[in-house]
């Protein structure tokens, strides 16, 4: 423990250097249009990492050029959808040929732990690429019986350009989950990364090209939000708009959309998750989960498997930055019933406690720093105000160490609804602990919030499992496990969590247009 402790004051040098910080536009690095660079910081101290190329309107309108040459003219999307599989399955082998070198960038840019990075967000992104690999050859439409003497199909086109805005808190994740589909389809794409974590994207991309990706059909522009994201947003020439986000920006994703020309928009954004313990439920396994699920927990004793994609796609998420609770459907609001409350509590106290912080380059640590001192002080400022609110402060609630942004694990209990720690996506590793009475109750109250992106429910009763499953109104609902994610299960939110799905099948329509083709039949009857 003093090890890991002596690990935030004296930080491990990454075994990693940077190689790229350059706009990737049509195939080249480049530096921006304006020439202007920004830093990206090292969470651990809170120094600077490096300079990047800092993209605004300019740069992506030159991105969306070489995306729309691409699309128009270009290779991508006349080649065999067999070529296409075979180039996306070549990406997968190569992200996990280079996985230590872009997990060790990762962590040293977020701040997740690098055994996370390494396992969960690039295990899961090789199987996202594959799984997008496997759809590639098997899109197509449908003969349609229609009345009259017509041959009518429908076609299954790619949208076009496709602009993608994406979060600092899984990069290299978030870059796979979304130009997967689009790619699958037949797309080309403009991706806009965070401004906290700019580095992975350019080599993950880089690698793309090495897989014999054509140029101009992914770009990658590093910027801030209000400018390259907005420009992106609000193109005339851009098709489709991705974005996962805060709800806030989303909301302007949106406007932005609607104002420029009606692009159709998917938005994956915040949450405020509902975990709750029935009063039958296993306690120790919902004590352990209710941590990962908030906290993450990548040696979970309840995981049945130890196999590493299983423990991949169950933790994806979390165990990235998610380990610092950055995670979008973190189990943000932990609803224990009230015969079951006290020893609960106790029980999460100890387990957060328990929770091992430390250098993200520490093989044993399950909790890195927050990414940057903005996020730290909005966590800190949740935390005073839960503290002022009244509700009960368990264990936790201040900075840990000297320097960089860690935070140790804090768990309250008491908390009430109208609280702001009960309502705001704190998006930090802070555990907030309600107690009910009965089922109508919890429903009641996991409902009223403005979120509904996930739930879970521990309870051996398949009949309150099934009840609460159909009254929550969330995209997924975990009955007595948490977090298990799966290219294959489609993910988003209900409310203000979002719009659409990704993942899974429901994800290419995102990606596609449907043509209908009607031709008069001269002899209906052969
Ligand atoms: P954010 O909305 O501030 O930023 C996300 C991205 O949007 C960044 O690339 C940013 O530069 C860009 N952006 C910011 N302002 C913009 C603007 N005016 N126009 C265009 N683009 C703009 O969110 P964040 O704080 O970086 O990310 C954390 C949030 O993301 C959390 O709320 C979390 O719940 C959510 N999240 C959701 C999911 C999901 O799948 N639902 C996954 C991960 C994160």
């Amino acid at each position: 423990a003093t090890a890991v402790a002596a690990s935030i004051e004296e930080p491990i040098t990454p075994p990693v250097k940077v190689k790229y910080t350059q706009l990737l536009i049509d195939g080249r690095f480049v530096d921006s249009a304006s020439g202007k660079k920004f830093k990206t910081y090292d969470p651990r101290t809170g120094d600077v990492i490096t300079e990047v190329a800092e993209g605004d309107a300019e740069d992506i309108n030159r991105a969306v050029s070489a995306a729309r040459k691409a699309f128009d003219e270009g290779p991508w999307p006349r080649m065999t959808a067999y070529e296409r599989s075979k180039i996306l399955l070549r990406f997968a082998d190569l992200l996990e040929q280079h996985t230590e070198e872009l997990a060790a960038l990762e962590s040293w840019d977020n701040g997740k732990p690098y055994e996370q990075a390494a396992k969960i967000e690039l295990g899961f992104s090789t199987r996202l690429a594959r799984y997008y690999a496997g759809w590639a050859d098997k899109i197509h439409g449908l003969t349609v019986p229609a009345d009259g003497a017509h041959h009518v199909q429908t076609l299954h086109e790619p949208i076009g350009v496709a602009g993608q805005i994406i979060p600092w808190n899984c990069p290299i994740l978030m870059f796979v989950w979304k130009v997967g589909p689009a790619l699958a389809c037949g797309n080309t794409i403009v991706v806009k990364t965070a401004e906290q974590t700019p580095l992975t994207a350019f080599s993950v991309a880089k690698l793309l090209h090495e897989a014999g990706l054509p140029d101009g059909v992914v770009n990658v522009v590093s910027g801030y939000g209000p400018t390259a994201g907005a420009a992106l947003a609000s193109h005339m020439n851009v098709d489709k708009l991705a974005f996962t986000g805060s709800t806030g920006t989303g909301k302007l994703i949106l406007e932005m959309a609607a104002k420029s020309n009606l692009k159709p928009v998917t938005l994956e954004l915040g949450g405020k998750s509902p975990f709750i313990v029935c009063k039958d439920a296993d306690i120790d396994d919902a004590v352990e989960q209710a941590h990962f699920a908030l906290f993450y927990n990548q040696s979970s004793s309840s995981n049945p498997c130890d196999l590493m994609m299983v423990d991949a796609i169950r933790c994806y998420e979390t165990s990235t930055s998610l380990s610092q609770g950055q995670a979008c459907c973190a189990g943000s609001r932990t609803y224990v019933h009230e015969s079951v409350y006290d020893e609960f509590v106790e029980k999460a106290k100890a387990r957060a406690i328990k929770r091992v912080v430390g250098d993200p380059f520490r093989k044993d640590v399950e909790q890195g720093p927050q990414v940057d001192s903005e996020q730290f002080e909005k966590v800190m400022r949740y935390i005073r105000s839960g503290v002022e609110s009244g509700a009960r402060l368990e264990t936790g609630g201040e900075r840990l160490g000297s320097k960089g942004y860690y935070i140790r694990p804090t768990v309250f209990s008491d908390v009430k609804e109208d609280m702001l720690i009960a309502q705001d996506e704190i998006f930090g590793p802070v555990q907030t602990i309600f107690k009910f009475k009965d089922l109508e109750e919890v429903a009641r109250k996991a409902n009223a919030s403005k979120y509904g992106l996930a739930a879970a429910v521990f309870t051996k009763d398949i009949d309150t499992a099934n009840t609460l499953s159909r009254a929550l109104r969330v995209g997924t609902v975990w009955v007595n496990c948490y977090h298990i994610v799966d290219a294959a299960i489609p993910f988003g939110g209900y409310k203000m969590s979002g719009h659409g799905r990704e993942k899974g099948i429901y994800s290419l329509n995102n990606y596609l247009q449907v043509k209908a083709v009607v031709t008069p039949l001269k002899n209906p009857a052969w």
